[in-house]
């Protein structure tokens, strides 16, 4: 059926739909099962084999095959030739235990990444999209995945159409359908019925799914869903969630890379360097001896891979994304939640944002004379009173309060026990209320009186560009066009004014008007202009906004409180503290929105400096960018001006995070660095523009998810330096081996290599592995909301990180080797003496994971605020003891048991090196002044 060349009711009737009462349950459960959800086909998911094969390709793990392989020829080399079967049996073993830990890393791996996978994409569908549809005669939001064919959707500006609606109602809506039509302007729609061969972009009374509604309102039925859609059927597939590296992630991919070539070349070295050796001693190269120097060469390569930093990488910042959304912000990829941790901005809406979105009228100007209001919240209960102290008279105010109530598409409702609860903009809920307590109200109006006839002729919406809202109606038979809007704006617009009953020039009430309304402003109150046209039936019908909204007769003025959130000072605070500026962008005027700035602690003084739309649309660029550094508060704004706030910071190389709410903000949330939307009162267009959506609405929620991605952050230095640290000291240890030790000691000769390639091998996928993972988790450090936002141009490796990793690994590596060494002096056998080693290294290591658990000293967290850190550490040092006295692991890793005195040394004397380091940094830290900034010192 063509649709758009039926009338509205030949489209219900053939989809067998009602428009007052929507479809049933019954009804949508039946065609839900015949047509399916309203959802375009995804990309199949990769299947489980192929991402676990995918761990295949990870270089750690062809490095061990290789050594599986070599381990193998070995075996059959003494089977076959030497006939060494001892030697051969272990070599069989040496190989099963390596492909054994493959299998467990690759499986270990697997499973990591499936579960960072499930929660991204549980993240991903809490961001659906919602549409209000009718249902068993009820109006409700849904995920627009619930839609079938004859639902009865409404929407407004700023909502995404999913399914293809045919209009049966429509109001100045306008939709943007460039995704079919590649036509940018938005499309005027209408509910008449077009001709058959009309092509998709003139079917005037057709909303296809993907389009943005950018204007007005519109009640449709949907007509088709998932992929019988337009967009369906020319849709390739969607793409699937986002995966792409963030920043952090890059640069851990190119560190891993390079030092993988430095692995490379150190390995070549070694090689190279004993061929020489022999080749200048014995005048020839053995295979015996070739055999020794590459399982040195293999335990080199297996120690220098920084193999679990990628994978342990992205669980964090997906434990920081889950973390943040338990915390109500909803990041929609991993990047952000980095970005977050380095905002140096915030530029926060005020309305709903800083303040509670909760309206309500306190004074009003009308007639000439002003009122005090009483009453609080919704309730319509409250008395009018004049400020001149006399009598309160009716007729002053009579045509405002109507003209405010019909200029308004909000509510308020009770139910039965009296608690008023509001429906629609926040702002025209205050002017409801206030009308109500003198018992005007919309649909009384509205019905028929008998001697008075009143209908709405056309509404144009409030849009914060404009800044104004207007209705027109029909009134006994003649029109009018009522506006109301920012008074500052109205001002320029308006000619005459209602003083006494008369109908006055406007310049002798100006003066009076403009006091009134900065008394009002300066003690924090929003202001509305209230006025109203007589127009023509022709201009009633067609006249855009321009010609509407103009030669206006002024009715009054409303002083509107909304009160400040009180916990947003004390965030505002933290963030001043975390140096992240906190600005405040709204559309209000200057006077009101500076009186909440302070009160709000965003500004200090009255004299801070306050810029409103009209100045910065006369600022050049660079005059901007000279204040834009120093300023705290824009008012009168529109969101075209957010985006030229935004550049301007992000010139200045400022990390910026914005927030928005109307459909028009949505360049600007994808300009900022973050774009944050709200949850609850953000329109579907700014939340798909996010990347950080508020599920509360709450500006501490901001607060929270900057905390949060600094911790991440910070977290990831931690485990980063814990496994750079371990790597440097395992190359270390195994190097100072092949090139210190050029005659036999004791039991050991030259090619023995100070660790064997298991025990290396144990140390990365155990002792080091385990507590990493668990350093992910970590709490914040006290201070993380005390110290300047990262340098995001800075490498991770700077500040000290790169000095601290060779300086400790060298310490932990030397140790290492000094424990064989002296172990070989002793006369132990090479087994014990490379226990010796291994439990030096594993302690050392976990005596060190504490100090690289915080950017200053060992001595600065409790160690045991961590319980899996805790958990992880004990298993680690457990099972490294426990493999060191088992047959079993004796044989195939070559460890062997120790005394009781050498276990309880060792433990101790690792610790040694940690304690000392970090005493002295500690003790450094102390003396030195204490205006440096503690995250430098070294
Ligand atoms: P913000 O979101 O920063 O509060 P808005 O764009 O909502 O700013 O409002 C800007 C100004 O527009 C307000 O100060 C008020 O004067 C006017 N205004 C706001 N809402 C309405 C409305 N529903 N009808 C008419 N005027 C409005
Ligand atoms: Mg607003």
């Amino acid at each position: 059926m063509k649709w758009y060349s039926e009338t509205p009711e030949s489209v219900l009737e053939a989809l067998t739909t009602n428009r007052i009462s929507g479809l049933s349950e019954d009804q949508v459960r039946q065609r839900r099962e015949k047509v399916g959800t309203n959802q375009l086909q995804t990309a199949k998911k990769e299947p489980a084999w192929k991402l676990f094969l995918k761990s295949f390709k990870e270089p750690l793990v062809i490095i061990l095959l290789v050594a599986i392989a070599l381990a193998l020829a070995s075996a059959w080399y003494d089977f076959k030739v030497t006939g060494n079967t001892e030697h051969a049996t272990a070599s069989i073993y040496e190989a099963a235990a390596i492909a054994l830990i493959v299998v467990i890393n690759s499986g270990l791996t697997f499973h990591q990444t499936r579960s960072a996978q499930k929660s991204l994409e549980a993240l991903a569908n809490m961001r659906q999209h919602h549409m209000h549809v009718l249902r068993e005669g009820n109006w409700v939001s849904l995920a627009t995945q619930e839609l079938v064919p004859g639902d009865i959707v409404s929407v407004k500006s700023g909502d995404f159409i999913d399914g293809d609606l045919r209009w049966l109602k429509t109001a100045e809506l306008q939709i943007n359908e460039s995704h079919l039509t590649g036509e940018s302007d938005a499309i005027n729609k209408d509910t008449q019925a077009v001709s058959e061969d009309t092509e998709l972009g003139d079917r005037s009374n057709m909303g296809y799914s993907g389009s943005m509604v950018v204007n007005g309102n519109g009640i449709g039925v949907v007509v088709a869903t998932g992929m019988k859609t337009e967009l369906g059927k020319i849709s390739s597939l969607m793409q699937g969630i986002d995966d792409q590296k963030t920043p952090i992630e890059k640069s851990v991919h190119g560190l891993s890379k390079k030092l993988m070539m430095i692995a490379a070349m150190i390995i070549l070295l070694t090689i190279g360097y004993d061929v020489v050796k022999q080749l200048m001693e014995a005048g020839s190269v053995s295979l015996e001896s070739l055999a020794g120097i590459s399982s040195t060469a293999i335990a080199i390569a297996v120690a220098s891979i920084p193999d679990a930093m990628p994978v342990v990488l992205s669980i964090v910042l997906t434990i920081g994304a889950k973390m943040m959304a338990d915390q109500k912000g909803l990041v929609k990829s991993l990047s952000s939640v980095e970005t977050l941790g380095s905002t140096t901005y915030i530029a926060s809406d005020k309305t709903g944002t800083l303040t509670k979105n909760e309206m309500t009228v306190t004074r009003f100007m009308a007639n000439g004379r002003i009122y005090d209001v009483e009453g609080n919240g919704y309730t319509p209960v409250g008395d009018f009173i004049a400020e001149d102290g006399q009598p309160v008279d009716e007729a002053d105010y009579r045509r405002f309060l109507e003209v405010a109530v019909l200029d308004n598409e909000a509510e308020i409702k009770s139910d039965d026990k009296q608690n008023w609860r509001p429906f629609g903009n926040p702002t025209d809920v205050s002017l409801v209320v206030l009308a109500a307590k003198q018992g005007i109200k919309r649909d009384a109006l509205l019905e028929d009186q008998g001697n008075r006839d009143i209908d709405i002729v056309r509404i144009l919406p409030f849009d914060s560009t404009r800044k104004m809202m207007t209705v027109v109606i029909k009134e006994n038979g003649q029109y009018y066009s009522l506006t109301k809007g920012a008074p500052d704006v109205v001002k320029n617009r308006t000619t005459t004014a209602l003083v006494n009953q008369q109908v006055v020039k406007i310049d002798e009430v100006a003066d009076e008007i403009e006091t009134t309304m900065l008394a009002f402003a300066n003690s924090a109150l929003r202001t509305i202009s209230i006025s109203q046209r007589k127009v023509t039936r022709d201009q009633a019908l067609n006249a855009p906004s321009e010609v509407l909204e103009q030669d206006l007769c002024f009715l009054g003025l409303v002083g509107i409180i909304d009160p400040p959130r009180e916990e947003v000072k004390a965030a505002v605070n933290t963030l001043t503290t975390a140096s992240v500026n906190v600005v405040m962008i709204t559309g209000d005027h200057a006077a009101t929105a500076k009186a909440i700035a302070k009160r709000l602690g965003i500004i200090q003084s009255d004299n801070a400096r306050v810029i409103t739309g009209r100045e910065l649309e006369s600022m050049s660029d660079q005059q901007l960018a000279e204040a834009v550094l120093t300023t705290r508060v824009y008012a009168r704004v529109t969101p075209e001006h957010k985006q030229r706030i935004v550049k301007q910071l992000q010139d200045h190389r400022q990390v910026v995070a914005m927030t928005g709410d109307g459909i028009n903000d949505a360049p600007a949330l994808k300009a900022a660095d973050i774009g944050i939307a709200m949850g609850i009162n953000g329109t579907e267009v700014t939340k798909d523009a996010a990347d950080l959506i508020l599920l509360d609405d709450q500006f501490t929620t901001i607060e929270k998810s900057v905390e949060s991605g600094r911790t991440i952050f910070a977290n990831i230095l931690n485990f980063m330096r814990h496994e750079l640290t371990t790597n440097v000291a395992e190359v270390l240890s195994l190097l100072l081996g092949v090139f210190l030790i050029t005659a036999p000691i004791g039991n050991i000769t030259e090619v023995t290599p100070t660790l064997t390639a298991l025990m290396v091998l144990w140390v990365n996928m155990v002792s080091d592995s385990l507590p990493s993972f668990a350093l992910g988790y970590d709490e914040p450090e006290a201070d993380v909301m005390k110290q300047r936002p990262r340098d995001t141009t800075q490498s991770i490796l700077a500040n000290g990180m790169l000095r601290r990793v060779l300086f400790r690994g060298s310490i932990m590596g030397a140790a290492v080797f000094i424990a064989f060494i002296w172990a070989a002096n002793q006369g132990f056998s090479v087994a014990e003496s490379q226990t010796i080693a291994f439990l030096t290294l594993v302690f050392g290591q976990l005596w060190h994971v504490y100090d690289a658990r915080s950017a200053k000293t060992l001595f600065d967290r409790n160690p045991f605020s961590n319980s899996r850190l805790t958990l992880a550490g004990g298993f680690a040092a457990t099972a490294s003891i426990l493999v060191t006295l088992m047959p079993f692991f004796n044989q195939v890793m070559g460890t062997a048991p120790l005394s009781i005195s050498l276990y309880v040394g060792i433990i101790i004397l690792s610790a040694l090196p940690t304690f000392i380091i970090s005493g002295i940094k500690k003790l450094i830290g102390w003396a030195r002044n204490r205006q440096n900034d503690p995250a430098l010192v070294e």
